[in-house]
């Protein structure tokens, strides 16, 4: 590729976000555009700015609403939200938890905070996400069951207790297949949906087909509350045990400190909740944009013979389309790319950097890893902000 075809794909970038005039088109910046000064100023006036207040219930509240899930629980910020959910799924220390390697740091930070070890499992090309075959085939060739019928790895005897999936870049991965297999296996599935509000599979919110699920609020994502998290629930008494260890596992009472439990400072506070509030009030909005810009790069790929591909969303979901990926032909375009973009004001990104490309990852297992390494050495993020 040469840099005029770079060159005609920052054209349509600064059109679509009005930018012709050469201003910087960052990757994802926030909208404030509905009551979030009101709710705030709201807030503060009532005093109740920190861990209790109308606003807390009522993110919850409307976060169940929002995606179907029976119960809601708010979290600091997403990477609490997946340690609380390790947790709450049975995850403890040596266990082995599957997951991707093309995911945010957080997902195996999570995990290594308990202790227990992430294993790397392909992901599919489409989706981007989680591979269901590439997972089935590393739980057959790889696990036994022991004389109590504990799932262990074969090699090292560790128990397999969890796996957990995470929809890339808003996009849905085949959850229902891989759930599926985790019932077969008797293992735990955990969602991290940090970057999947507003994306549905075959109809249900992401988030919402596990036991648990994580969403991140943090201020590059498709709504934010500066920093927060939410764990969704189908199980009402999973719920309030989360409430429960999330807010120092206290004991109700008029005036005594007693707690039952190693508890956790893991809850929003009030004014957090209260930007959650306005922005979840503008999210139809907000989505409604991103389809438009998806719309305008698939249309621009699909009528280019440059051979840069637009990840479309896959079979049977609708994506939020958080952060719109296009592959390219090689590596080195990529990377010409991502600097003729940042040279001139746009800002693009790869795909993080693979989690055992990474020190603290280095040693922990993986399979084949095919799609994985193909979509690192090709995916760049282009600009996704919402456009009002
Ligand atoms: C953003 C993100 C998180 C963490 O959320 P924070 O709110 O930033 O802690 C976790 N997993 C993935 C995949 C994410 O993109």
């Amino acid at each position: 590729m040469t840099d005029k075809n770079y060159d005609s794909i920052l054209k349509m970038i600064r059109n679509r976000f009005h930018a012709e005039d050469g201003k910087f088109v960052p990757l994802h910046a926030p909208t404030f555009a509905g009551n979030e000064k009101r709710y705030l100023e709201e807030c503060i006036d009532s005093t109740f700015v920190s861990s209790v207040g109308a606003f807390v219930d009522r993110f919850e509240r409307d976060m169940a609403a929002f995606t179907g899930a029976k119960r809601a629980v708010v979290c600091v910020n997403g990477t609490n939200a997946l340690h609380m959910a390790l947790m709450l799924a049975g995850v403890e220390r040596d266990d082995e938890v599957l997951t991707q390697s093309l995911s945010f740091i957080a997902t195996c930070n999570a995990i290594s905070y308990i202790g227990a070890h992430p294993v790397f499992i392909d992901v599919d090309y489409d989706t981007m996400g989680l591979s269901p075959d590439a997972l089935r085939s590393w739980l057959k060739e790889n696990t036994e069951r022991d004389g109590d019928g504990t799932l262990r790895n074969k090699k090292n005897g560790r128990r397999v207790k969890a796996v957990v999936p995470m929809h890339t870049f808003g996009h849905p991965c085949r959850i229902d297949m891989i759930a599926d297999i985790c019932d077969e296996y008797g293992i735990e599935l955990v969602e991290d949906a940090a970057e999947s509000i507003g994306s549905w599979y075959k109809g249900k919110h992401t988030g919402t087909f596990a036991r648990v699920g994580a969403i991140s609020f943090n201020g590059n994502k498709t709504i934010t509350t500066g920093g927060g998290g939410m764990l969704l629930f189908n199980d009402e008494k999973l719920a309030d045990y989360a409430k429960h260890l999330t807010t120092q596992a206290k004991v109700p009472s008029r005036w005594e400190f007693v707690h039952d439990h190693i508890g956790y400072n893991y809850r929003m506070p009030n004014i957090n909740a209260a930007l959650g509030c306005a922005q979840l009030e503008e999210i139809d909005g907000f989505l409604k944009s991103k389809r438009e810009t998806a719309e305008v790069y698939k249309n621009y790929f699909s009528g280019s013979d440059d051979g840069v591909r637009f990840m479309a969303e896959p079979e049977n979901s609708v994506s939020n389309y958080w952060l719109n990926a296009v592959a390219f032909p090689s590596r080195e375009d990529r990377d010409r790319f991502l600097e003729y973009s940042n040279d001139h004001g746009v800002m693009t990104r790869p795909i993080w950097e693979l989690m055992w490309r990474l020190p603290m990852f280095e040693d922990c297992e993986r399979d084949s890893q095919e799609n994985t390494i193909r979509l690192a050495d090709t995916i760049v993020n282009l600009p996704s902000s919402v456009v009002l």
